[in-house]
């Protein structure tokens, strides 16, 4: 998680219509269950402990509303979502890979340590998942200098997931 270089929240809160239009496409009211298992979509397996927290992200956030919606969406997708002790993830930060088998299914693992920002952790982390289904290759953009793809605590660091999870955790904050 890297946030102080993003827009800052006072302006995601002030426009979070012409923010969340940026980064998808799906419409909200199109939203479905939140655990499916036919492989014709994705099979999404939310740990226990944070079953909860994802229900009220999606009654609450339009924009988690749409990143789960394209993530139910995908065939061939098993993603796990975790919550973790600290000491299993890097420098207490959330992590998330991605594994593409031999038959071209992937295999996705977001592991998030508790946090008081768990709703943006999960949000950042399931924005990265889209990420490698866009086919984004943050490596390289990276390399190429791409101003959006910095390089944080030995890992890459996007734009895209930071503003994505800004704008969900200012969606899910209570009013
Ligand atoms: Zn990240």
């Amino acid at each position: 998680m890297a946030l102080a270089w993003a827009l800052g929240s006072g302006t995601l809160l002030a426009q979070p219509a012409s923010v969340s239009s940026a980064f998808d496409l799906i419409r909200p009211e199109a939203v479905g269950a939140s655990i499916v298992s036919n492989r014709a979509t994705a099979a999404i397996i939310v740990d226990g402990k944070l079953q909860g927290l994802v229900d009220d992200l999606i009654a609450r956030s339009t924009a988690f509303r749409r990143q789960w919606q394209r993530l139910s969406r995908q065939p061939r997708l098993t993603l796990r979502i975790e919550l973790v002790h600290h000491r299993h993830v890097l420098d207490a930060h959330a992590a998330t890979t991605v594994v593409v088998q031999p038959d071209g299914s992937q295999e996705a693992t977001v592991a998030v340590p508790a946090s008081t920002r768990l709703a943006e952790l999960v949000a950042h982390e399931v924005e990265h998942v889209l990420e490698r289904l866009d086919g984004v290759r943050v490596a390289t953009q990276h390399s190429l200098g791409d101003g959006s793809v910095r390089k944080a605590s030995g890992t890459f660091e996007t734009a895209r997931a930071v503003l994505v999870g800004q704008v969900v955790a200012a969606e899910f904050r209570p009013r």
